[in-house]
């Protein structure tokens, strides 16, 4: 017999028509008409057109498609064919303090940047060997604005506030861009691991003149950049409304940044730097700002786990860029669920 909650979701059949539904042994699709003679029409994810069985279908459960939050990532395993992702960002150079029960295996790994504290090379290698060591088989790493030593045109003209004599810039990006890195760092650029089109940009509204500083008119540009099937995008800082409000009560997250996700068919957002905006949001896209360290720099702060469905499924059923129905929708959620974490 089937459990109560999945006979739930199987509806009469003459209320499928425009709802999303699994065809078993098919795909999931969308019927459009009902012939009258018992079968049905319409289009699937795949946007092949075709008949659809008689059998009753089961309105599908969209998370099944796109993520799953884990909270207890010991307890909860995979489904099977999906991909564990672990975010950490903010780790400011706590590498060694983060606490063992923390570091939970994934698939892959991502931190959102700041690393260090100001970029310090020794830092730097810790980082470098704390992901050597870490149980993920990908790493993927962008940089923030303590990391003042990647952004080498800001560190020549900005080093004396940092330290005393200055860094060897690009001995210390090799560490994690070299032959003998432990991740891939990513500024500005794409990688594609186990089929996901991941995107990382270390970029942040100005704040007190730090590196990877940008005006707001600057970052619409680079956002521009981020190409239009990415499905995982890395930035240090939360776009605007999400996860970016500071202990002063203020949003410090990108409008434009906001813009870029949704006209994209971002699945996952993960961000840091507002470290009290530590948490997941969830609307068309999961949001995560996954600061490892507390506003007072405590590494205290759990990673967040998510586990996605294989690249091939995701794509499939992955959300359309929001137009302006869509996209009123998703604000609507959107501030019913700021408030959480
Ligand atoms: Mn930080
Ligand atoms: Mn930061």
């Amino acid at each position: 017999m089937d459990s109560g909650q999945s006979m739930d979701r199987t509806m009469p059949r003459e209320s499928l028509v425009g709802q999303q539904v699994d065809v078993p042994g098919l795909d999931t699709g969308t019927p459009a008409m009902d012939t009258g003679d018992g079968t049905r029409s319409g289009e699937f994810e795949d946007s092949t057109e075709g008949g659809f069985p008689r059998e009753p279908l089961q309105v599908s459960d969209p998370a099944r498609h796109t993520w799953r939050v884990i909270t207890d990532p010991r307890s909860e395993p995979k489904l099977e064919g999906w991909t564990r992702f672990v975010c950490f960002s903010d780790t400011h150079g706590k590498h060694k303090s983060i606490p063992t029960s923390h570091i939970v295996e994934g698939d892959v790994l991502l931190h959102a940047g700041d690393f260090s504290n100001t970029g310090e090379p020794q830092q730097v290698q810790d980082l470098a060997e704390w992901l050597a060591a870490y149980p993920a088989a990908h790493k993927v790493v962008i940089a923030g604005n303590h990391d003042v030593t990647f952004h080498a045109d800001y560190y020549k003209r900005a080093w004396q506030r940092y330290h005393r004599s200055p860094a060897d810039v690009e001995a210390t990006r090799a560490l994690l861009t070299g032959p003998s890195s432990p991740c891939i760092y990513l500024e500005d650029a794409t990688t594609e691991v186990l089929g996901y089109q991941i995107y990382g940009s270390p970029w942040q509204p100005e704040f007190c003149d730090w590196a990877f500083n940008l005006a707001p008119e600057e970052l619409a540009p680079k956002w521009a950049e981020i190409p239009g099937d990415v499905d995982i995008l890395m930035t240090h800082g939360p776009p605007r409304g999400i996860g970016d409000m500071t202990f002063l009560g203020k949003r410090a997250g990108c409008d434009h940044l906001l813009g870029a996700i949704r006209q994209r068919p971002v699945t996952v957002h993960v961000s840091g730097h507002i470290h009290e905006g530590y948490g997941a949001v969830e609307d068309d896209v999961l949001f995560v700002n996954a600061s490892t360290c507390t506003l007072k720099y405590k590494p205290m702060n759990k990673p967040v786990v998510f586990d996605l469905p294989p690249a091939a499924v995701l794509h499939r059923s992955r959300r359309q860029p929001a137009g302006s129905a869509g996209r009123a929708r998703a604000r609507q959620r959107e501030s019913l669920s700021m408030e959480l974490p």
